[in-house]
């Protein structure tokens, strides 16, 4: 069987080794967990950071006689999330038993989908400036976590939790489509925005309810696919991306030293920055799939997921384009301010009505540059959306220049109040009174005779001139008065 590739070997993406160019090649299984307050199969909670052991019912727990019932809202996630990735909705799956044994795994198997999963292939288009990155994903299935092992809770014993055993997850499956640590972190990163989007994963990585294995090769540009090792659980983006670097350049590292990759699943160790092995296929598991005899199919109408349709919110993709096309932004801007729907729906209050590229930049720039600097976010934002408008309002009107308006922004963020009241107490308007400014740039002519004599010669010296001005004025000379003035006055064309 020939695998026709999505993508053609790109040499933006190569990793130099010591005998040539390699291309590394990335596909990534993605754990989120549902966004639902009961489980998969139990009405028992899904809360994060409860007591040991509070969450859980006696399907949970693999009690004698317990039998699963489906929960219908976790479904509808799962059929969400298929259409955000524009993915095909199968009206038929099939649950399956993985069957393993693990103490945090009390009915000895997973409930899971195997050969017929809820959601089949789809797409998720990276944000990558000035390329268009498409990444397959292959499927989609719903199946259930496990519970947890405690080991460090006591000198000789381990502890078992069930909190999560039963929670509801979706295995999000990509094609090997990816070729470089940056493109899987783009990958991570914007299936974690679409998700938070349609509300179906909090995308909290760091609860742990978003988790990655990821599965990587290196060939030769143009060969075929290599061999590839399976590094499991990484839990944050940054540390995907570090997982990946050092596992191409060890399996570049072994290859160029004419030996082979065995096909073998790793551990990521963020302390020390490197992968090591974990288990090799030949120990893989075995997990006798077979159907889940207390479960029915899945069946669903196609009406059903047209209505899941239908109330669907714009996604980030959608929004993107339409804050280009409508709004006349940057695509880098736009990406910026699409990231979180907060954040957009913030732009877009301070946007309207208003220059939208100047709102764009006041709320990239200075806002977003200064909640990253306090470690605060837009829920936690000192400065609210109407206030970042008046701001913007009073340098359109010209009350106030850029420059005044940057520590306008200061006093709001600091003290609050509202923009247009404090610029009157605090008597920051700008000057315009041509007369005003006239008196200040005689003077500063005056006193300066010798550089005047410079300035008619050498032109860019009127840039001293306007800087003395402003000073003069504590910043609230019309800049553009100030330049036509003196320039009029010194004699430059
Ligand atoms: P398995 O059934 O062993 O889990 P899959 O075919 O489901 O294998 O693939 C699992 C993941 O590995 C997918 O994300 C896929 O894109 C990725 N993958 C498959 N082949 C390769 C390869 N040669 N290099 C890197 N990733 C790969
Ligand atoms: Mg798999």
């Amino acid at each position: 069987m020939t695998i026709v590739e999505a993508r053609k070997p790109d040499p933006k993406k190569f990793i130099k080794g010591a005998t040539g160019d390699w291309e590394v090649v990335i596909g990534m299984e993605v754990h989120a967990q549902v966004t639902s307050q009961a489980k998969l199969f139990s009405g028992a909670s899904t809360e994060f950071g409860n007591d040991p052991n509070a969450n859980v019912s006696l399907v949970d727990a693999a009690m004698p006689g317990m039998l699963p019932v489906i929960n219908e809202e976790c479904v509808a996630q799962a059929i969400r999330t298929g259409l955000g990735l524009k993915a095909q909705i199968n009206l038929k799956s099939v649950f399956d038993r993985k069957n393993y044994f693990y103490p945090d795994l009390p009915q000895g198997y997973q409930i899971s989908q195997f050969k017929q999963p809820i959601v089949g292939e789809g797409i998720i288009i990276l944000d990558i400036p000035d390329e268009r990155v498409e990444v397959g994903v292959e499927r989609l299935h719903l199946e259930q976590d496990a519970g947890k092992s405690l080991h460090d809770q006591h000198p000789t014993m381990s502890f078992v939790d069930l909190n999560r055993s039963g929670v509801a997850l979706m295995e999000i499956v990509s094609k090997p489509d990816l070729r470089s640590a940056d493109e899987a972190k783009a990958y991570l990163t914007k299936l974690r925005i679409i998700l938070r989007y349609l509300g179906t994963c909090d995308g909290n990585m760091d609860q742990g309810s978003m988790r990655a294995d990821v599965n990587v090769s290196v060939r030769r540009p143009g060969e075929g696919f290599g061999t590839r090792c399976e590094i499991k659980n990484v839990n944050s983006i940054r540390f995907v991306g570090q997982a990946i670097e050092y596992e191409a350049r060890r399996q570049i590292a072994i290859l160029e030293d004419g030996g082979s990759i065995d096909q073998e699943t790793r551990l990521y160790d963020a302390v020390k920055g490197e992968t090591r092995s974990m288990r090799s296929k030949e120990e893989a598991h075995d997990y006798r799939y077979f159907p889940d005899p207390d479960l029915l199919p899945l069946e669903f109408t196609q009406a059903y997921v047209d209505e899941l349709a239908q109330h669907l919110p714009e996604l980030p993709d959608d929004k993107k384009a339409r804050f280009v096309a409508d709004y006349g932004l940057t695509p880098y801007d736009a990406d910026v301010l699409v990231a979180e729907k907060v954040s957009a729906d913030f732009f877009e209050s301070v946007a309207k009505g208003r220059d939208a590229k100047m709102a764009a930049n006041w709320v990239i720039n200075e806002l977003f540059g200064r909640l990253n600097k306090e470690g605060l976010t837009i829920e936690t934002s000192p400065v609210n959306a109407g206030q970042l408008g008046g701001i913007i309002d009073l340098i359109k009107e010209g009350t106030i220049s850029g420059k005044i308006a940057k520590d306008l922004f200061e006093i709001i963020w600091t003290e609050g109040g509202e923009p247009a009241a404090v610029v009157e107490a605090r008597g920051m308007k700008q000057v315009t009174d041509l007369g005003a400014i006239e008196a200040v740039v005689d003077q500063i002519i005056a006193a300066n005779p010798d550089k005047v004599a410079q300035a008619k010669e050498k032109p860019t010296l009127l840039g001293w001139f306007v800087g003395q001005v402003m000073k003069e004025s504590r910043g609230k000379a019309n800049p553009q008065a100030v330049n036509d003035l003196l320039k009029a006055k010194i004699g430059i064309e």
